[in-house]
């Protein structure tokens, strides 16, 4: 015996139906002896065997693009807010004296000019634009290690 799944291109609608075996469903469906049990059409059709519960399962799961850069620049945001000194407009000033060793190093970030992010780049001073969606909300206080 062999179940198959059938589909019933009349109505649509879709049913199981057991056989002796494959070239008895062949043959009763050439004799039309294969009817959709809802509206009894002869118009049915083997449906193609897909893992149903799997396919559901895999879109479910399927990474949403938008949700996955969200989650992620969500993080990034998280990530400096929490390691990252804000230090405001002092960033070309505070990134340039750890760069010449004037202080230690550690992770700020803040807001150059135009004029400022280009004398950076000029001396070497390494600083990179944060991406908007990487950016926290500006904190509130002032930064805890402000120059002098
Ligand atoms: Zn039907």
């Amino acid at each position: 015996m062999i179940r198959y799944a059938l589909h019933c291109k009349a109505c649509g609608g879709e049913f199981e139906a057991w056989f002796a075996s494959s070239s008895a469903y062949e043959q009763q469906k050439e004799k039309r002896l294969v009817r959709c049990t809802a509206c009894n059409s002869s118009r049915v059709d083997k449906q193609i065997m897909a893992p149903a519960v799997k396919t559901a399962k895999a879109k479910e799961a399927a990474p949403d693009p938008e949700k996955m850069f969200a989650a992620f620049a969500e993080k990034a945001r998280q990530h400096v807010a929490e390691n990252f000194d804000y230090v405001g407009g002092n960033f070309a000033e505070e990134a340039r004296s750890m760069f010449y060793g004037e202080q230690d190093e550690r992770p700020i970030w803040g807001e150059t000019t135009e004029e400022e992010r280009e004398a950076l780049k000029e001396e070497g001073v390494p600083a990179s634009p944060l991406p908007a969606p990487f950016t926290p909300p500006v904190p509130k206080v002032k930064s805890k290690g402000r120059l002098n």
